[in-house]
């Protein structure tokens, strides 16, 4: 990736500092003091300590600019001898500028998300309208490979569709090429192992002709396929009284919650972590009812993305000391996904967010969920675990409602 440069006027400083940016240097942080080599310009140090005395002895300052120019004549010199060596104009072209009295700034340009030559899986497709269809997308055009999992009630009707190319004008890519997926598995996130599943879901008709489908039996079957994994993504969740008040909640509708919600990321993280890469990233969505009242979002799905957020924090620390994984949740604003919409007040919800949050001028959009996540899941987000980020134009920062009629005269 190239640099932009930028001209501005030299001050004192930069007359002396100007061509401290030298082969390599420019994104080496070794100290300027430790690392001189013939050539070299004057290190910030030397700078420093000039600037303490050159009211006093504007002598020394001369001294040295003089220093500097032979160093630079060296520098020359040198690099007229290497004319072949790539960047050589560039670098001949910084101290033409810095002659002129102009110094040179290096702006980087864009940095790119470049995810070439990972791979992803990614639990919780099953149509082109959630979260998980934009980050795979994201992914894929970073340049990463996709694998899917699908919840197994879900997977005969994603994948007629997607054959009768329902998503064709979604699978478009920005440089023309289609979203492909690897492979697609079943997969239902609320079992672990074959011996969880009851066999009123083992013989259920919407599970008939699909096997190993359980978490342990699909990231088995993505390390035969497949190999080393270096993102996991979890994009689903379920709360069969979703609709209901927690007050009105069973115990067994509170606890589906959060074992389809929750627990099936420890659940991934635990089988998925030992096929994933040193430097693999993970990701989940929660949303802001974890921590402040979203009334209607209920039947325990605040106390399942509490719990998330909570996990995302000790996974960060377990799965990063024992794999070298990241673990991170992106804290999601509205959208009318089909989960969604089965809670039944989405539509007010987006609304809401475009009412009240900072940014007002569009509804969020997915794919902003998408660029997100490829950013987490990348190298230039490798000092990031352990966070919950929020991408939901700002919402969570807000106390006050800028609709409510309780603040109208
Ligand atoms: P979605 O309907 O696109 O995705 C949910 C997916 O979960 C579906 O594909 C469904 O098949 C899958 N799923 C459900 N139970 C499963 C199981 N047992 N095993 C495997 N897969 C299962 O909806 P979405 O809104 O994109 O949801 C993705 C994530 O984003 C969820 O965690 C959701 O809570 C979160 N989120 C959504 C919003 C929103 O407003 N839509 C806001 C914040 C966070």
């Amino acid at each position: 990736m190239d640099d932009d440069v930028v001209d501005r006027p030299t001050d004192r400083r930069a007359l002396v500092h100007g061509e401290g940016v030298r082969e390599g240097s420019r994104l080496d942080h070794r100290s300027p003091v430790d690392d001189r080599r013939p050539g070299d310009a004057l290190s910030t140090t030397d700078v420093a300590a000039s600037n303490e005395n050159e009211n006093e002895n504007e002598n020394d300052l001369k001294d040295l600019k003089r220093r500097q120019n032979e160093r630079e004549e060296r520098t020359n010199a040198m690099a007229t001898q290497s004319a072949s060596f790539a960047g050589t104009r560039v670098r001949a072209n910084a101290r033409a500028r810095a002659r002129a009295g102009t110094r040179t700034v290096r702006v980087h340009a864009g940095l790119s998300v470049d995810l070439k030559g990972k791979k992803a899986f990614v639990a919780g497709v099953a149509d082109d309208n959630g979260f998980g269809w934009a980050i795979s997308k994201a992914l894929q055009e970073a340049g990463c490979e996709v694998i899917l999992g699908t919840w197994v009630p879900a997977l005969n009707i994603f994948e007629t569709s997607y054959r009768r190319g329902k998503f064709d004008e979604s699978r478009k890519l920005s440089d023309g090429r289609m979203m492909e997926f690897a492979k697609i598995y079943p997969m239902d996130a609320v079992f672990d192992t074959l011996d969880d599943v009851p066999e009123d879901v083992a013989t259920n008709k919407r599970y008939a002709g699909n096997t190993k489908w359980t978490v342990s039996e699909v990231a088995k079957c993505v390390q035969e396929d497949f190999g080393k994994i270096d993102i996991l993504v979890h994009s689903l969740a379920n709360g069969p009284e979703v609709a209901k008040p927690l007050l009105e909640t069973s115990r067994k509708g509170y606890l589906a919650a959060v074992s389809a919600s929750s627990y099936s990321n420890v659940s991934m993280i635990q089988h998925f972590g030992p096929l994933m890469n040193k430097g693999g990233a993970c990701i989940s969505l929660t949303y802001l009812a974890s921590e402040v009242v979203i009334p209607g979002y209920g039947g325990g799905m605040s106390s399942a993305k509490a719990a998330l957020e909570s996990d995302t924090r000790v996974l960060a620390y377990e799965a990063g000391r024992k794999w070298g994984i990241r673990v991170n949740t992106i804290s999601a604003g509205p959208l009318g996904s089909r989960a969604a919409k089965a809670i039944g007040f989405i539509d007010k919800m987006i609304n809401y967010s475009l009412t009240n949050a900072p940014l007002n001028e569009k509804p969020l959009k997915a794919i902003e969920i998408g660029n997100a996540t490829a950013f987490l899941c990348s190298p230039l987000a490798s000092g990031i675990t352990g966070a919950t980020i929020y991408v939901d134009n700002g919402l969570n920062i807000m106390g006050m409602a800028q609709d409510s009629r309780s603040t109208e005269n």
